[in-house]
Parts: C-alpha cells; structure tokens; sequence
C-alpha cells in the first residue's frame, strides 16, 4: 500500500500548496482521501483524473471537499469525449445537497458513510470513527493485508483515537494547533496531542498534517516529537510513503 501526500494546508491552500488529499494506492487501484483546495490540480503530477473513480470525503469543511465540484464536471466532460466509461463513486457524511449534486451527473454515484460503516472498495477495507469536530467528520482507516493506514482528518483530541489508530503502519495525523494552545472548541488537535496519539497508539511511521500558517513548523514538530515517538515528520506535498 503507498500513500502520497498531494496536500496538507489547513484552512486554504498556499500557492501550489493545497489543502488536505491523500492518494492510496495499491497495484494499479487508487483511491482519493478528502479533496481539498488544490487538489484537483496538483493529483494530476501523479495520475490522469480519469483514473481515480473513487474518491472519500471526511467531511464538508472547504479545505476537505472544495474540490470534488470540479472533480465531478471533469468526469462529465471526459466520458462526453471518450476518455473514460466508469463511474466515479464518492462517499461522505450523509448530506442530500451532496447526494443531489453527485448523483445529478452521469456515471457519478453517492454513498453515505457513518461510524458503523465497513467499504470495501478494491483490495481496500475502511473503517471509520465519529470525530470531536463542529460538523459530522470521521477518522479513516485503511486495511490491505497486514497493513494500515489512519487518518484522522480533524478532530480534537479524544483517547478513542488511541484504540482506533493503534498500531497503524502510518498515521496521518492533523496537527493544526501549537503546543499550549487549546483545540477543544475548534475541534482540532495540538501539536503535543498529534504526538501524544502517535507515541500512545504505537505508530510505526507518522505525518502530521492539516498545519497551520502561522509559527514555526520544526517547533510543531519538535513539540510532537518530544511526546516520545521518533518516527514523525511534517507532511510535504507531493511526498511518497510506500508501507
Ligand atoms: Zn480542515
């Protein structure tokens, strides 16, 4: 399982510097995480559009979802000039503005995801979990094999993510908040806390995300590191993590 990171901004994306998407990979079956701001465009350094027919959102923040409009109009243009025949399927919270305007398109379909559900979608199993945010969002888990990816998108910090996230192969773990501050009402976590998980949950290899525009990133990192786990780095755009 690979995992690329096409982009980690929280809130709005920099120039050339998007907002959160992950693309899980596997052989030649990818599915798109969240798309964000920026992300339609930056995917394509990495794969034809046409080629993802599955795309997860976490939930209906811009900095998750802004781009999936623009994700569906190229579905409707690429199967009116030939370039693809498959439908692009796209889940989410339950949402009937979203299910009316995904499934207004040929070859694209909705489905609902919720705390209870399991998708099974390629040689992929997801799992997920209700996270501590101001709208309904969850925490993704990827199963292939032996191996296992968390994402847990934004939320504050909650001890179920430790049972949740435990021993995962990667955690992508937001990290929007400095050390000291408080994510309580925000719905986000603090750089200690991202660290706190990752140390807590035994984590094999861990990318904080969803970071701020603001401070000193290495202090962010610092901060995480000093929680006791070792192997945790900042999200890059662009960067390949194969597991
Ligand atoms: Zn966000």
């Amino acid at each position: 399982m690979k995992c690329r990171v096409i982009g980690m901004w929280g809130g709005f994306p920099k120039e050339n510097g998007p907002c959160s998407g992950y693309l899980i990979e596997q052989d030649e079956f990818k599915v798109l995480l969240d798309c964000g701001s920026g992300v339609l465009t930056n995917v394509q350094k990495y794969v034809d559009l046409n080629n993802i027919n599955h795309v997860l959102l976490s939930h209906y923040h811009y900095d998750h979802f802004s781009d999936i409009g623009a994700y569906l109009f190229s579905r409707l243009v690429n199967t009116k000039i030939g370039n693809t025949d498959e439908a692009l399927h796209v889940y989410g919270p339950d949402d009937e503005e979203m299910k009316r305007r995904v499934e207004e398109i040929e070859y694209c379909e909705f489905s609902t995801i919720d705390k209870n559900s399991e998708l099974h979608i390629g040689p992929f199993r997801f799992t997920f979990m209700r996270n501590n945010h101001p709208i309904e969002t969850y925490s993704i888990k990827i199963e292939s094999g032996h191996k296992k990816i968390v994402y847990t998108s934004d939320t504050s910090y909650t001890s179920k993510l430790i049972e949740f996230a435990a021993d995962a192969d990667l955690l992508i773990a937001e990290s929007s908040l400095y050390d000291g501050m408080d994510g309580s009402a925000s719905g986000h976590m603090t750089s200690s806390e991202a660290g706190m998980l990752a140390y807590q949950s035994k984590a094999k290899k861990v990318i904080l995300t969803h970071l701020p525009h603001y401070g000193e990133l290495e202090e962010l990192l610092a901060s995480a590191l000093n929680e006791g786990n070792h192997a945790i780095e900042l999200a890059r755009p662009g960067v390949l993590i194969e597991l």
